[in-house]
């Protein structure tokens, strides 16, 4: 999907990859593949597994028994992943970058989609990752994210999916939001299928963690399911490398429609991130319970 803004800078003629990576299957023919990119991930995209803040410390017993209803995740890994990066669209030599996704090679990142109005999906992916980050540890959990801030570029999708393996993550959440024709709207999850490959053995977990997180987020912001793509919110794809190359349960949330006016307006309300934040917290919360 190309974004509007950055057809009219001239970006695209530098061969940017300007799909959401979560665009359906059609969409994501569109990618800009570009030259042969040679570069290496960006010094910015390097040693990408930081804690966001402090982690899990104590508390998973007290003299009252209320400490674990208190901090419910305490003793669990979660990872959040914040979908592309603010800097992307000037790296292309990086994230254009192919990479081998078990089932096909594709872009090493791409630089999301945007709002009619500008709103990137790098911002938006970044924000509700942070607050998703910071209830999810005042539950009790160890977070990490998977980039640092929404200045930098990348990291690779693969990289991505590595920080999640070595965390030994109980969960992991891509945080993603699409870019389709301005009448479609609503979230769904992307799950992975079996693809003889490194995921496979997670795939059954992977579900239930994508179902409970649709689940909540029905619930929590009465968003509706997606009206075009999967069914009842939930699409099983192979092509996704973030989740072909997860060792441990890994989904991929698409928030909605940046292009449909409603869903837009809707994500460009700080209450609303709020909310849905913590509705994939829940999400998530009842996964590992
Ligand atoms: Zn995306």
């Amino acid at each position: 999907m190309i974004g509007r803004a950055l057809a009219t800078t001239g970006i695209l003629a530098l061969g940017l990859a300007t799909t959401a990576c979560g665009t359906s299957g059609a969409a994501a023919q569109e990618v800009r593949t570009g030259g042969p990119a040679h570069a290496a991930v960006a010094p910015a995209a390097q040693g990408t597994a930081q804690t966001s803040g402090q982690t899990q410390t104590s508390g998973q017993t007290s003299a009252s028994g209320g400490t674990m209803r208190q901090r419910p995740l305490a003793g669990k890994i979660v990872v959040v992943d914040p979908g592309h990066n603010g800097a992307n669209y000037r790296h292309p030599d990086v994230i254009n970058r192919q990479v081998n996704v078990i089932t096909q090679k594709k872009a090493c990142d791409t630089t999301g989609t945007e709002t009619a109005s500008g709103y990137t999906e790098p911002a938006f992916n970044w924000d509700v990752s942070q607050r998703l980050a910071k209830i999810l540890e005042a539950k009790g959990a160890k977070v990490t994210l998977t980039r640092e801030g929404n200045n930098g570029v990348g990291p690779c999708i693969t990289k991505r999916a590595a920080i999640g393996n070595a965390a030994k993550a109980d969960a992991v959440l891509s945080v993603h939001a699409d870019g389709s024709a301005p009448s479609n709207k609503g979230f769904h999850v992307i799950l992975p299928k079996k693809i003889n490959g490194p995921v496979d053995p997670v795939v059954g977990k992977s579900k239930r963690l994508g179902i409970d997180v649709r689940d909540a987020v029905r619930k929590g912001t009465g968003l509706p399911y997606s009206t075009y793509i999967g069914a009842d919110a939930l699409s099983f794809r192979s092509d996704i490398g973030g989740l072909n190359l997860s060792t441990v349960p890994k989904v991929l949330f698409e928030a909605g429609n940046m292009k449909n006016p409603g869903d837009a307006a809707k994500f460009q309300s700080a209450a609303f991130r709020q909310k849905l934040a913590e509705s994939l917290a829940n999400g998530i919360q009842n996964y590992l319970k």
